[in-house]
């Protein structure tokens, strides 16, 4: 066994080193470039190396990096939660701030408990969510899950909740057609609400773009509208999770503007902080504080670093740079144009089924078979392979294979916002090659 010290995601695997990072390129030790066509986890929506950023971060630091929660608030998280609320559908938000995405589905789900305890209600403490979804890593998010091969080791510790049909019309998973399916899909919500008992459910949980899980699953138009209709009917919290498609990444500042949707509570992480700093939030509309201020008065979860002033700074930093810089346009603008130099691409690589997303996130699907749509047997590896081609010729895409009961193979390409024209042509031109080359493997 050779000892090394930092617990990497594949043991055996090499990593490089990275030295710095510099709008949409990152820069190894070896001098290798790296286009990142992923922003990381979907995650560096500023592009890499804002100076701007950085003398958010020096300024803050020379005030004070920290304060506990339950002592002291600060400017900058006070200014942060402010920000937020008035982006947000309804500008009428709360945020309880927390360091990761999965911290802040989970905070979602505890408040949405809560909220039910505090109207006397404590029987509605299930949390419904979809086939096909990622809402985090820890015991409570991936609960929530219906990501097959993330749960897999750990399911007797898991909760046992209760998952629906994912709006995925690619591959319709109740076998239909849209749109003469008439969202059966939402419909299989309001079923399984019946079948459990809505005096049992806290609220409903959703990606407004369905990220990880299969990737870039965008609905169809009317579906949260639907959605939101039905939670509203039975009394469920409706929670959407905008850690990957928050903060202009799909060319809104939420993802659930394009549907018209106000969510009862939202969970953000990822482009909030652009990965400048960990730093994630759960927010929740003054309807859903009220009960907790005339009961409790107190939201029982928060971290350590939960409202870290050093993270707000540079969050309110990156929102700033966002607004100056106009990128939740320049997510639509460069969305189109990658989609369409995407699917122009695709007519000749026989094993794209499918190119969709909104603004810059988007995923390829690749099958055996583009007619029947037939999915390749998943010890092939091509996800995988995707990734590692890619990744070998200087260019990152993201994985979201797997999603299909384990199967199935996706890539989701969302690059920072900032990137150029050139910029695409240059990711599409080494994504091409590098498709065609697992294709010549797989085929
Ligand atoms: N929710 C969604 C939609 C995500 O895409 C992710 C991460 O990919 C998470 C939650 C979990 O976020 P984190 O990895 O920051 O814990």
């Amino acid at each position: 066994m050779k000892r090394e010290h930092v617990i990497k995601p594949i043991l055996d695997h090499p990593y490089p080193t990275i030295q710095y990072g510099k709008g949409v390129y990152l820069y190894d030790d070896q001098g290798k470039a790296y286009i990142d066509g992923c922003s990381g986890a979907v995650t560096a929506g500023i592009g890499h190396g804002v100076q701007e950023i950085v003398d958010a971060m020096m300024e803050q630091a020379s005030k004070v990096s920290f304060v506990y929660r339950s002592q002291f608030t600060s400017e900058p998280a006070e200014q942060l939660a402010k920000k937020l609320s008035d982006l947000a559908p309804g500008n009428d938000y709360w945020t309880f701030f927390v360091n990761s995405g999965s911290e802040a589905t989970e905070t979602a789900m505890k408040m949405a408990i809560q909220y039910w305890q505090e109207r006397g209600r404590p029987g509605k403490n299930k949390v419904i969510s979809r086939r096909m979804s990622y809402h985090g890593i820890t015991m409570g998010a991936l609960s929530m899950s219906g990501h097959v091969l993330r749960r897999r080791r750990f399911i007797p510790l898991l909760a046992d909740l209760p998952v629906v049909a994912p709006p995925y019309c690619y591959r319709c998973p109740l076998g239909k057609t849209s749109p003469s399916c008439q969202m059966a899909c939402a419909d299989d919500l309001n079923t399984a609400i019946k079948r459990i008992g809505a005096e049992h459910i806290a609220a409903f949980i959703a990606e407004p773009i369905i990220g990880a899980a299969g990737g870039a699953i965008v609905p169809p138009a009317g579906y949260y509208k639907k959605i939101k209709e039905i939670c509203e009917q039975h009394d469920i919290l409706f929670i959407a999770d905008e850690v990957m498609t928050g903060i202009a990444r799909t060319g809104a500042m939420f993802g659930m503007e394009h549907y018209g949707v106000e969510p009862d509570l939202i969970a953000l992480g990822k482009g909030m902080s652009a990965g400048y700093t960990p730093m994630a939030a759960t927010m929740a509309k003054d309807h859903v504080m009220e009960p907790i201020l005339q009961g409790s008065k107190s939201i029982m979860s928060g971290h350590t670093y939960s409202a870290n002033p050093q993270s707000a700074a540079i969050s309110l930093a990156v929102l700033a740079y966002i607004e100056k810089h106009q990128l939740v346009e320049a997510a639509e603008i460069k969305g189109t144009i990658l989609l369409n130099r995407l699917r122009q691409m695709a007519d000749g690589i026989a094993i794209i089924g499918d190119v969709r997303g909104q603004g810059l996130l988007i995923a390829l699907e690749f099958v055996a078979d583009r007619t029947e749509k037939r999915m390749f047997a998943a010890n092939i590896g091509v996800t995988s392979r995707m990734i590692e081609k890619a990744f070998h010729k200087g260019l990152l895409v993201y994985p979201a294979g797997g999603a299909v009961d384990g199967e199935g193979d996706a890539i989701i390409v969302a690059p920072p916002l900032v990137i150029t024209e050139e910029e695409i042509d240059q990711l599409v031109r080494i994504l091409a090659e590098s498709i065609r080359e697992v294709m010549a493997e797989v085929i």
